[in-house]
């Protein structure tokens, strides 16, 4: 070999080299970033964990906080409160009634025309409207006239069979699913907007200083923005509001109910089922309400109701306990949110935040641990990108290779992910809904603990000599909102830890079902118990 070919043979060998050392390097960095992601999954899973015994921890904290928020106005993050819905629908209501559902992403509009006992409900009609974003943050009146000028339009095509008595007006049950500070059924203030929902308001309100002082204290000195908003918005009479904006599209209707949707909900589960107690609410909020005694409610005021229950709202959504799982991604998220350090256990079960908890996780590995490959997909940094019903989507994914989660990455964050990679994804949303769902489901616990029907046999007596307190055989929850019906493994989760909680003896005397849609019918029905005309 001549001087020439050595030397060729020496460059070839020192690229071959340098092209293993590169592909070994390259092993090496993966392998690092592998180990890297795991160990960041794996912490967030051990930060979201919710064993047996801490979930009692949760179950108890919740029933401690009832107490607290039932004794006094602000003694509990639980605001308890009172709903003046001291009966609930009985199957007797008659007429044509109105029922109007603001609280979510959309609205909707509906009516029922009802015929007692035997006949229930002849019709039915609704219609769903979006609520464009704009309206979302710009002013209460802009909001009631959109919603009313929407109303008006549905009650022009009422169709055959709907009948309003000659010379009546029209009446309507509103459900509002903000947390709303009643003062009878018919009136109330509004305390703050939840949700996404951040209404500019003029005028400083009627708002007790109380909650001005909530709200401050809520917020850091950054976001001063924010607490103004906070501040300007709440303590309204949201039944004038709605009442006025009618005036103003010349709309003869009377709102003669004001209800949360969770009370909607046990309104209308209520009025099919007896032993329906308690209703969640599991969409884009969380809430709960139940069937309370009035004599356990010492911040009471006044003559106690002839039914010797009432209906309590407890915005659970701002339920807190130390002994909830947090994680750093909790706390980031609350911090970036409308309402840092307010709805914090909201923010860990409902659908408004699940998609955004798994991302904020998916966007940490990509950044320390190169999970998409040496470059973060853009979309990962969108907040709210990837909603709840693609955790859901990924979740059910049962083909081998991972198809749903493949399209969910290609549609929502423009990438795509080795099979390894994949399954972590839905490791991931395996843990964030597990943790929300056995959250729930120790909430629910503690609700029927408060009550009494947590154990066998354990009904009280007393409850049963009331309207209100259903035949006592069972005691059920109804559940509405689009994660608990349309997020089957959430919805396993739920029903399972509830069994694990209650023990299998005492799961049989509860049963949790799905009441789709009750809190339209329910505020409907609320409308007719609570009409002006009606003699009581
Ligand atoms: P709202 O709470 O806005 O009144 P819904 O009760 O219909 O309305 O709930 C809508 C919410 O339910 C969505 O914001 C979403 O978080 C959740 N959701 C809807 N579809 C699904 C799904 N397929 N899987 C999981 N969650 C879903
Ligand atoms: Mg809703």
């Amino acid at each position: 070999m001549g001087r020439m070919g050595v030397t060729l043979a020496i460059i070839g060998a020192a690229a071959t080299c340098a092209i293993a050392a590169h592909l070994v390097a390259k092993r090496v960095r993966q392998r690092a970033n592998w180990s890297r992601a795991l160990a960041i999954y794996h912490d967030f899973r051990d930060g979201c964990a919710t064993p047996l015994h801490r979930l009692r921890q949760v179950v108890d904290a919740m029933v401690v906080e009832m107490h607290a928020g039932l004794a006094l106005e602000g003694g509990s993050k639980l605001k308890m409160l009172l709903s003046y819905v001291d009966n609930l629908p009985t199957g007797e209501e008659n007429g044509l009634f109105y029922a109007l559902d603001l609280g979510g992403t959309n609205f909707r509009v509906l009516r029922v025309q009802l015929a007692g006992t035997e006949g229930r409900i002849l019709q039915q009609e609704y219609e769903e409207v979006s609520i464009p974003q704009a309206l979302m943050v710009g002013s209460n009146e802009e909001l009631f006239d959109f919603i009313v000028a929407e109303l008006a339009s549905f009650i022009t095509r009422e169709g055959e069979g709907f009948h309003p008595l000659l010379g009546r007006q029209r009446e309507l049950g509103f459900t509002f699913s903000f947390p709303v500070k009643q003062t009878s059924i018919d009136s109330g203030n509004l305390l703050k907007w939840t949700k996404g929902f951040a209404i500019k308001e003029t005028e400083y309100a009627r708002i007790e200083p109380q909650e001005v002082q909530r709200s401050f204290k809520c917020c850091t000195s950054t976001s001063w923005n924010r607490r103004a908003l906070l501040c300007h918005v709440v303590g309204k009479d949201v039944v004038e509001e709605l009442q006025a904006a009618m005036g103003r599209h010349k709309l003869d209707m009377r709102v003669t109910a004001l209800v949360n949707d969770t009370v909607g909900t046990l309104a209308g589960g209520r009025y099919w089922n007896e032993d329906v107690m308690v209703a969640v609410i599991l969409g884009t909020g969380s809430n709960a309400c139940y069937v309370e005694r009035a004599d356990a409610i010492p911040k009471w005021r006044g003559v106690l109701p002839k039914s010797g229950s009432t209906v309590i709202n407890m915005e659970w959504g701002s339920f807190w306990s130390s002994h909830l799982p947090r994680t750093p991604v909790d706390d980031t998220l609350d911090a970036d949110s409308l309402n840092p350090g307010d709805q914090g256990f909201e923010k860990l079960i409902s659908g408004m935040y699940l998609g955004d908890i798994v991302r904020r996780i998916l966007l940490k590995m990509a950044e320390e641990a190169a999970l998409f490959g040496n470059t973060v997909p853009s979309n990962l940094f969108i907040p709210f990108i990837l909603r709840t019903p693609d955790v859901s989507a990924m979740h059910a994914d049962e083909s081998a290779d991972l198809k749903e989660v493949t399209r969910v990455l290609r549609v929502v964050f423009k990438t795509q992910a080795s099979l390894r990679v994949r399954k972590i994804v839905v490791d991931v949303c395996d843990t964030v809904a597990g943790r929300a769902a056995r959250l729930v489901a120790a909430g629910v616990v503690g609700i029927l603990k408060k009550i009494g029907r947590d154990t066998v046999g354990n009904i009280d007596m007393a409850r049963l000599k009331n309207n209100l307190a259903g035949k006592g055989r069972k005691t059920v929850v109804a559940m509405d909102g689009g994660l608990y019906e349309h997020y089957p493994k959430f919805r396993t989760y739920l029903n399972d830890t509830a069994v694990e909680l209650l023990g299998k003896e005492a799961a049989e005397q509860v049963a949790v079902e799905l009441s789709k849609d009750g809190s339209g019918i329910g505020a409907a029905l609320l409308a007719a118990s609570h009409s002006q005309y009606s003699s009581d």
